[in-house]
């Protein structure tokens, strides 16, 4: 199984399939999904069936030159325009940071990329003047005499620069193709949105990510169900969880929240001691876990009930969706997500972790329901 062929989304791959097979793909296309939904590997599988020199049936024939190069993220043809830090920056010149990270976890989200390009903690933007590089680029004549392609990753960041870009995507050069991926559609400029045929990615499915887990990332059949089942249809969660055999996520999370709604201060210091105690990417990847199991809960009371299929921790969620009104989780989530930036940036871990989980704590009674005495 190869990552490429699948991303795990079969009907999208089918949809792809359709337009190649008639020919009709046009110059501009836009993916649209959380990066745990395979936005990404998806826009790379596409990349590969654009590049390719022989294809079949317009998709990518997987064993020309072009596709070997083109797996490898070092076909000359295929530019990407990155987020990054620093104005002056450019995304040629990260090629390498990013084959790694897409080497390590292709599901990434910004977070994960700033700590591979190593501007954790910093603000990243797709730049003007990586915007023109690339332009300049993409109006030359191919390196290798076929088609162009540009991945323009996390394109919420062109923000009102994507004006630079309008005018190519306009009246593209021959032979060019842009591949638009973000999980922020509404941030990305109309004039180019209409431009574009777009793909929404939905979160992946439990049966999807059983697959990837088992076939491409050869994880244990038992171990893959038991993460399937962790993973609230986030690929990036699921490979977060299986390469982590060190911390059980959600006995930690079930673990912290008991802490935060009971009355003993100790527990907050033994406990908050402990995880400042593990290594940094394991309190960051707890924190995205219970992001990601919060982020649950603000579904369970939207009725949304896509994770169903997620038993384990249902009986907590259950206790706090009815013991508190709903708008803290947004709060929550907010407060987790400044503590993970926080940790990023080095922060006093054993500070950090003791302010966090007395700010939760006040902000859960804040909003406890007066209903219910407990
Ligand atoms: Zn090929």
């Amino acid at each position: 199984m190869r990552l490429l062929d699948t991303f795990g989304q079969p009907a999208v791959r089918q949809q792809w399939d359709t337009v190649l097979q008639q020919g009709k793909l046009p110059h501009a296309i836009l993916l649209y999904g959380e990066p745990g939904s395979g936005i990404l590997p998806g826009a790379l599988s596409l990349a590969n069936d654009i590049l390719c020199s022989t294809p079949v049936y317009g998709k990518a024939c997987r064993k020309c030159p072009s596709c070997n190069r083109a797996q490898k993220l070092i076909h000359p043809d295929l530019h990407f325009l990155l987020p990054l830090a620093g104005s002056k920056s450019l995304s040629i010149e990260y090629y390498d940071a990013w084959r790694e990270a897409i080497g390590a976890n292709p599901w990434m989200n910004v977070f994960q990329w700033t700590q591979f390009s190593d501007v954790e903690g910093k603000q990243v933007d797709i730049h003007k003047e990586d915007i023109e590089q690339v332009t300049t680029n993409l109006s030359y004549e191919s390196f290798e005499g076929g088609n162009k392609v540009l991945i323009i990753w996390m394109s919420q960041f062109l923000a009102k620069e994507g004006n630079r870009l309008l005018k190519m995507i306009e009246e593209p050069p021959a032979q060019t193709y842009f591949i638009l991926v973000t999980n922020q559609r509404e941030q990305i400029l109309p004039t180019i949105r209409s431009r574009c045929m777009q793909f929404f990615f939905p979160p992946i499915s439990a049966t999807e990510i059983n697959s990837l887990l088992i076939n491409l990332y050869h994880t244990d059949a038992r171990q893959a169900e038991q993460i399937t089942l962790e993973s609230v249809n986030d690929m990036g969660t699921a490979m977060a969880l299986a390469r982590n055999s060190i911390v059980n996520l959600k006995e930690e999370l079930t673990a912290w929240f008991r802490t935060i709604l009971n009355r003993k201060p100790n527990e907050i210091v033994t406990w908050t001691t402990r995880m400042a105690g593990l290594e940094k990417e394991e309190q960051k990847q707890f924190l995205l876990y219970a992001i990601a199991s919060v982020r649950e809960i603000l579904h369970e009371n939207s009725d949304r009930n896509i994770y169903s299929h997620q038993t384990g921790s249902r009986e907590m969620f259950k206790y706090m969706n009815e013991h508190f009104n709903p708008v803290v989780w947004q709060q929550v989530v907010q407060g987790m997500q400044s503590g993970y930036e926080k940790i990023a940036r080095n922060a006093n871990t054993k500070l950090l972790w003791l302010f966090l989980t007395i700010t939760i704590k006040n902000t859960l009674s804040a909003y406890r329901l007066q209903h219910i005495n407990t």
